[in-house]
């Protein structure tokens, strides 16, 4: 039977209830427990894929196509669970699919309320995430803060849970903040209390406390935050903060943490095994060997979660490198305005990422026609591929108005276009390119150096293709098509000729790399830009 972990947030957003999870997760899976993980999330949109990155992070896709929550990055990062649309939930679903079986007739005579038919959902969504993932125990991670008016029914689905699948297997986790105020020189539990006094009221007494501070929590506090929160004082777990994401499981695992979730479930004690994550990658991360500066040009450079697997798979690869890999965010729009040598001129590599839409388009071709003239090693991703078959065409290939439909409907050359079967499309949810795709590489290139094998899978989010019409100019100025989806005949990634590290891929490989196993074509992209 499985058995269930619920987290929570308490006090304010932002602590990293994703990695705590994670992290727990993790600790479970070096005791060979299988381990899955779900997200809820309260908001009311079907899903993240048609939010706008400022608003909601990096948009994280599946295997099986679903654009989800940037915490599911996390989970495969972390564990080896693989994460499918059963892995996260949003109430804009749970809605959805009670309104169409009312429709439908199912509730014939019923009022549809939201406890029970919508507490019921939520819960048959928590039990179809363990079936699926056929896992020992699940990790529910319940999005947003504690005292929130809109997550309040997967509260209650949650505190239901017990009733339904016993004490014994369900616990319950509250990751809170213990701030520190500056003027009083002191740390204050009030605002735990208070959040666990919000959880109580709705049903939910706390198993584990985790403990967010930026001071070390002395015996007497934790005294008093075990005694007003009503949790075992070996439950309360300090989670300071980390110089990286990846030493947290180590961190709450020095505490105990396993054991306490092994014994409340009833399974055996036996050993961790966490050694090898402590020395290949937290310690690597610790101490590197080298360093080196990589660019990321993009438009959502402000927000850290923007990029988020792109920037842990930068880290990745500097793990395999003993590299500290220091990221340089950079405006693609500061690029179009002050010109790439002042912004990119002395750099190690230059990254593109994903996006959509034609602002700050123009920067990034700047930057990538310096990275191919300079000789800097050049990572595309997605739009980066589209951006950088657009400059190769106008720059190498004399087609100065080329661009792709999606910035210029009617451009004479349209090197990047629809195909057929995206034109007719008017919904804009989940109707893209979606999900994972085999892709066949081509021997002696870059890229099979890097992968090592003709047919990788890779996973994708986009609307937009290479147009075939253009193959044949482009191949004949130096493009090489490294990469082919051969079901279609499409192209999944470029190179560049005589440049020590130039690919440009439809995919999006960060979406496969874990800190103990980058993606190939990350780890020589730092490879080449430590050889600069
Ligand atoms: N906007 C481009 C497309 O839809 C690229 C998408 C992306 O980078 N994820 O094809």
């Amino acid at each position: 039977m499985t058995k269930y972990i619920f987290t929570t947030g308490g006090v304010i957003s932002s602590l990293g209830k994703g990695i705590a999870s994670a992290s727990i997760a993790k600790i479970l899976e070096s005791h060979k427990i299988k381990v899955s993980l779900m997200k809820l999330d309260p908001y009311i949109n079907m899903d993240p894929g048609t939010m706008n990155p400022y608003q909601h992070g990096e948009v994280y896709v599946t295997e099986d196509g679903a654009e989800t929550d940037l915490d599911l990055g996390h989970y495969e990062r972390f564990t080896n669970a693989r994460m499918t649309k059963f892995n996260n939930a949003t109430t804009g679903q749970v809605y959805n699919a009670v309104l169409l079986r009312e429709r439908r007739g199912d509730y014939l005579g019923q009022t549809i309320q939201v406890i029970p038919h919508i507490t019921d959902e939520i819960k048959d969504r928590i039990k179809k995430a363990a079936q699926t993932s056929d896992a020992d125990v699940l990790i529910v991670e319940i999005g947003g803060t504690v005292g929130d008016i809109e997550s309040l029914p997967f509260l209650e689905a949650a505190r239901q849970f017990r009733l339904d699948v016993g004490y014994n297997n369900t616990l319950y986790i509250h990751l809170t903040l213990i701030p520190y105020v500056r003027s009083a020189g002191e740390i204050k539990t009030k605002p735990t209390q208070h959040s666990v006094g919000k959880l109580r009221e709705i049903g939910i007494q706390p198993d584990v406390l985790l403990c967010r501070t930026e001071k070390e929590l002395s015996d007497d506090i934790k005294d008093k935050i075990s005694l007003f929160c009503n949790v075992r004082r070996e439950a309360v777990i300090e989670a300071p903060d980390a110089e990286t994401i990846y030493e947290v499981p180590l961190i709450y695992n020095a505490q105990g943490l396993d054991k306490i979730l092994l014994k409340h479930f009833g399974i055996k004690y036996k050993a961790t095994d966490l050694k090898s994550w402590k020395t290949d990658v937290v310690q690597k991360i610790l101490n590197p060997k080298h360093e080196v500066t990589i660019a990321v040009v993009g438009k959502y450079i402000g927000l850290q979660d923007a990029y988020k697997s792109i920037y842990e798979s930068l880290t990745h690869a500097g793990i395999f490198n003993d590299t500290k890999v220091i990221i340089k965010r950079v405006d693609s729009e500061d690029v179009e305005k002050h010109g790439a040598d002042k912004l990119l001129g002395g750099l190690s590599g230059i990254l593109v990422p994903g996006g959509f839409g034609y602002r700050g388009i123009e920067g990034k071709i700047k930057a990538i026609k310096y990275a191919r003239e300079h000789k800097i090693p050049f990572f595309g991703l997605c739009l980066g591929m589209q951006c950088a078959v657009i400059e190769f065409a106008r720059n190498r290939c004399a087609l100065k108005d080329a661009n792709s439909t999606e910035f210029s409907p009617d451009t004479k050359n349209p090197v990047i276009s629809l195909l057929d079967e995206q034109r007719g499309i008017k919904d804009m949810g989940g109707t893209m390119r979606l999900g994972i795709y085999p892709c066949e590489i081509k021997k002696g290139s870059t890229a099979y150096k890097a992968y090592g094998k003709e047919i990788v899978m890779e996973r994708h989010r986009h609307r937009y293709e290479f147009n075939n019409k253009y193959r044949a100019l482009m191949s004949k100025n130096g493009l090489i098509f490294s990469g082919i989806y051969p079901n279609k005949n499409l192209v999944e990634m470029v190179e560049v000729k005589d440049h020590p590290y130039f690919i440009a891929v439809q995919y999006h490989p960060e979406f496969k790399s874990k800190p103990d196993k980058p993606h190939p074509l990350f780890r020589d992209f730092i490879k080449a830009a430590l050889k600069k």
